[in-house]
């Protein structure tokens, strides 16, 4: 299995190499030449799979010359951090099925591809010898999902800015209260885009970049959309055995990559599996403006909303289904890209008919989210936290006679303010949250000056 740019502008590389080269050289994304398809014979034989086996076997698809006994280890050894034997279950509430993706040591989904690809990195960077410096920038969930990833690694060292005390008290001290010597916490004092554009500027400096091996984060690694592909189809198993032969899934949107896995899913499986996948987003509707009208454009400025981890302007993953738009044309992706830039709007009118087969769409507002976490606490006795419940709401409004399966995306106790306030009572800490302030915390507070987090990076960076 080789891998190629939505771009067209690099040779086919192996997986190991796109793991490892994040984005791709050309400015676009990686994905695999070819998507592989499974047969209702293999599905069968999946059907009584564990969690860890089964994703054993969807990543081998993927993978190509890797080793299938590596690769189980490196499942094993990321799947043992999750809290439930099946790591991602399927719950039953109502009329719908939940797919619980919070059981992973930050409690919410990033987890599931953040501890891959995390041990993708060790195991790669062991065979060559080399290491990676991991800068990245984060508003509270992806920077703990990442420093749980790669926390007591070899070979590897992570620095994650924050804006110091403008994330969530939980979020803080996900990260803070995190003592390996690899991991370096830095509250900055300013704003996230303070701390974005420093990430940013250090980047651009090619040479440090260079001679630290610095290496990023962010959503668009194709082991991170890979790692996402497996739970829906475990949770397509689990209906399958169950007795039905098609299901829909809603998925709580932000930057395309949660629902892209499951439109990768939705080819690997045979016909009609997956029939719908439901598209939800809050306020921030660039993809449902996108599915309803075939226009992808920005928008007036990113609104802030009770689920701050889809308050997005722009889907960086987009680029990726849009290469299937454009039938696989990397020339025309590129042109494409390059007119979005230039005008933040992109006209695909032209193939909306093709969209509406792929996805449906919904935008959910904060007064339907908040009600959706009460109506469902009271009717179903589970508590959804409000990415989740944006799945939810968009799930109940369009649901057909399949199942209808909604993915969970945090714990509701990550965001216990707006679910308090949706219940009107306290939400209970998990075990793995409550015992989190009376622990030590290492933290480096420094001002958004990027010399001087340059220089901070550069004395406790590995060489
Ligand atoms: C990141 C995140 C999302 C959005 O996922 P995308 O891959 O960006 O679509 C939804 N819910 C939670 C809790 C998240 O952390």
């Amino acid at each position: 299995m080789k891998y190629i740019s939505t771009r067209g502008g690099i040779k086919p590389i192996e997986f190991n190499e796109a793991v490892m080269m994040g984005l791709a050289r050309d400015g676009g994304l990686l994905l695999p030449e070819t998507l592989p398809a499974v047969d209702q014979q293999r599905l069968l034989a999946w059907e009584n799979l564990s969690y860890q086996y089964l994703a054993t076997e969807v990543l081998d698809l993927f993978t190509g010359s890797m080793p299938k006994l590596d690769l189980d280890e490196i499942v094993e050894c990321s799947y043992s951090s999750f809290r439930h034997p099946q790591v991602t279950p399927v719950r039953k509430a109502g009329d719908l099925y939940i797919l619980e993706l919070f059981h992973g040591p930050t409690l919410a989904f990033k987890d599931v591809a953040l501890q891959l690809l995390g041990n993708l990195f060790e195991y790669e960077l062991k065979k060559t010898g080399s290491f990676i410096n991991i800068i990245g920038a984060t508003s509270g969930d992806t920077g703990s999902a990442a420093i749980y990833g790669v926390r007591g690694k070899e070979r590897i060292n992570i620095f994650i800015l924050h804006p110091h005390g403008r994330t969530s008290p939980i979020q803080a001290l996900q990260m803070t209260t995190v003592r390996d010597a690899n991991v370096f916490n830095i509250g900055v004092n300013g704003t996230f885009d303070d701390a974005q554009s420093i990430v940013k500027e250090i980047f651009n400096d090619l040479k440090f970049k260079d001679q630290y091996k610095l290496g990023a984060i962010n959503s668009i690694n194709w082991a991170r959309v890979l790692a996402q592909v497996v739970y829906y189809v475990f949770a397509y198993l689990k209906l399958q055995r169950a007795g039905f032969d098609s299901v829909d899934f809603s998925v709580p949107t932000g930057n395309f990559g949660d629902i892209f896995a499951g439109y990768v899913a939705k080819k690997l499986l045979p016909e009609g599996c997956i029939n719908r996948l439901i598209l939800a987003t809050n306020a921030n509707d660039i993809l449902t403006r996108f599915v309803k009208q075939g226009e992808y454009s920005i928008k007036g400025e990113v609104t802030t909303t009770c689920s701050p981890s889809m308050d997005i302007q722009i889907a960086s993953n987009f680029e990726r289904y849009l290469y299937y738009l454009r039938d696989q044309d990397g020339a025309k992706v590129k042109e494409d890209m390059a007119a979005f830039a230039a005008g933040s709007a992109l006209d695909l009118t032209g193939v909306r008919e093709q969209v509406k087969r792929d996805f449906v769409s919904r935008s959910v507002s904060e007064e339907e989210t908040i009600e959706t976490i009460g109506s469902f606490y009271r009717d179903q006795d589970y508590l959804l936290d409000p990415h989740t419940a944006i799945g939810v709401r968009a799930g109940q409004e369009l649901q057909e006679d399949r199942p209808m399966i909604c993915l969970a995306t945090a714990h509701p106790a990550k965001f216990g303010d707006a679910v308090q306030k949706a219940v009107n009572q306290d939400v209970e800490l998990p075990p793995a949250l409550a015992g989190l302030a009376n622990m030590e915390k290492r933290c480096e507070h420094l001002d958004a000056d990027v010399d001087k987090i340059r220089q901070y990076v550069q004395r406790h960076a590995l060489q």
